[in-house]
């Protein structure tokens, strides 16, 4: 079991960098939870999880939609981004969404999920970020499952 990994984010270049590095890591099946408060940088490191991943289609908050698919690119996986946001804590509506079955042929990642979507697998990795007084950002990941494992492997710190 691999302890809790903590990297300090700077700049939001920094969180776009880090997301890149994740992105780069993930296959269909894969579930990213991203926690943290309004402003700490969830979308912005689904950004560069985007990136990463090489999929179409600009990763926005998006305002009226749930969740977006983001075709595959070069890695031949696609990204489905959910933002929770405004179901303002009533996450039943994310079982509309039928995930698990996006999780077959995705990688899902979801912003305001954390409380219900860690239930679509128990092998997901929850991506915490913090904001500080001086407008840093520390990620903290909290692997679950298979990840614990893959986090070792992965080289996200450097
Ligand atoms: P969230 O989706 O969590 O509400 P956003 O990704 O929209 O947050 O980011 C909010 C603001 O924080 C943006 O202006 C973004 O550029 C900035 N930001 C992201 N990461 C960092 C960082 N490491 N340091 C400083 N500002 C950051
Ligand atoms: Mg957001």
């Amino acid at each position: 079991m691999v302890a809790q990994m903590k990297v300090m984010l700077a700049t939001p270049d920094d969180t776009i960098h880090f997301g890149r590095t994740l992105g780069g890591e993930l296959r269909a099946g894969d579930l990213v939870l991203l926690a943290g408060p309004l402003g700490a940088g969830k979308t912005t490191m689904a950004r560069g999880i985007a990136a990463g991943m090489g999929v179409a289609g600009r990763v926005s908050s998006p305002t009226f939609v749930l969740a977006r698919v983001h075709p595959a690119g070069r890695s031949g996986v696609s990204l489905v981004h959910v933002d929770a946001y405004r179901l303002g804590g009533d996450l039943s509506q994310l079982d509309d969404l039928d995930l698990d079955t996006e999780l077959a042929e995705a990688a899902v990642v979801v912003e305001w999920g954390e409380g219900v979507a860690e239930r679509l697998s128990d092998d997901h990795l929850i991506v915490r970020l913090e904001r500080h007084d001086d407008d840093t950002r520390t990620v903290i990941l909290e692997p679950h499952g298979t990840w614990a494992a893959r986090l070792a492997e992965a080289r996200l710190a450097g």
